[in-house]
């Protein structure tokens, strides 16, 4: 009963769960978040995730990873660091696994962590249902529906045809919020309620590096306190906005780049 249903996020909902700077604020008050991503082989998708962590709400972004260069060669904003997560100081969330291959090192350190983590792209190749069910804080899992199909033990096919159920079924298994990618992103918590839908979608965000944007910057909106299940619908609401405005008025091509530059304008049109 009810599991077929989900509902959307509206507008207004959005408007109301921004994030806002207040004459209290400083930068680390508006939340510091940590992303861990790219290699040697993908720094783009470093810079791509930082770039949407940029644009999140957060007042600080800390890189950890082995594209720093690329990363400040684009964004001077960044705040760089070498060694563990564990050493990089003081966040509010993590954002781990665009683009980091085959190298699951930081994993174990950023799971033991007690704050919010976003687990998107290689990154969910590393995980344990167990040690992510025992963590202490939230867990945010991203994944498009073959990254969930991994996830579940199942195929793409099989998530493909049952979109809702699966969305679910991670939440439950993982004991994390899930945010399952597609031409309708949902979103399931794992304490139940309606799943949601995002009305935003378009398919000019079907293009290389955009689910790296948008995990930087949904895991930067959970630095700044939103709760996950909130954190990735408004996340994935301001995406979409941000891609249907950078393809308008002619509908043309845009790149994951575009996305990001774009979210400045989302958040202006939703306030
Ligand atoms: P990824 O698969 O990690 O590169 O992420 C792709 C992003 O594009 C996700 O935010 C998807 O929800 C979005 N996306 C992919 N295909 C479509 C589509 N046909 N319509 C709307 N959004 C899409
Ligand atoms: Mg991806």
């Amino acid at each position: 009963p009810g599991d077929a249903t989900a509902e959307a996020l509206q507008y207004a909902d959005v408007a109301e769960l921004l994030p806002r700077p207040t004459a209290e604020s400083d930068k680390y008050r508006r939340g510091v978040v940590g992303v861990v991503a790219g290699s040697a082989r993908y720094p783009g998708a470093a810079v791509l995730a930082v770039s949407g962590a940029l644009r999140g709400g957060a007042g600080a972004v800390r890189y950890v990873g082995p594209a720093a260069d690329a990363v400040l060669a684009q964004f001077p904003e960044t705040l760089v660091h070498a060694g563990p997560p564990s050493k990089a100081g003081r966040v509010q969330s993590w954002v781990i696994g665009p683009g980091i291959g085959d190298d699951g090192d930081a994993m174990a350190d950023v799971l033991d962590s007690d704050v919010p983590v976003l687990v998107d792209a290689d990154g969910l190749r590393f995980l344990d249902p167990a040690r992510v069910r025992g963590r202490g804080a939230p867990t945010l899992l991203t994944p498009h529906a073959g990254e969930a199909a991994a996830l579940l033990g199942t195929d793409r096919a099989d998530v493909e045809a049952s979109r809702l159920r699966s969305v679910r079924e991670l939440a439950e298994r993982y004991g994390a919020t899930a945010l399952l990618k597609g031409s309708t992103t949902l979103v399931a918590d794992p304490a139940g309620g309606p799943v949601r839908a995002n009305p935003t979608g378009t398919g000019w965000l079907a293009t290389a590096g955009s689910g790296d944007v948008l995990s930087g910057l949904t895991g930067s909106l959970l630095a700044t306190g939103l709760p996950a299940r909130e954190a990735a619908a408004v996340g994935a609401y301001l995406h979409g906005l941000a891609a249907r405005l950078a393809a308008t008025p002619d509908g043309a091509p845009i790149l994951a780049t575009d996305v990001a530059g774009a979210l400045g304008a989302a958040w202006r049109d939703v306030s």
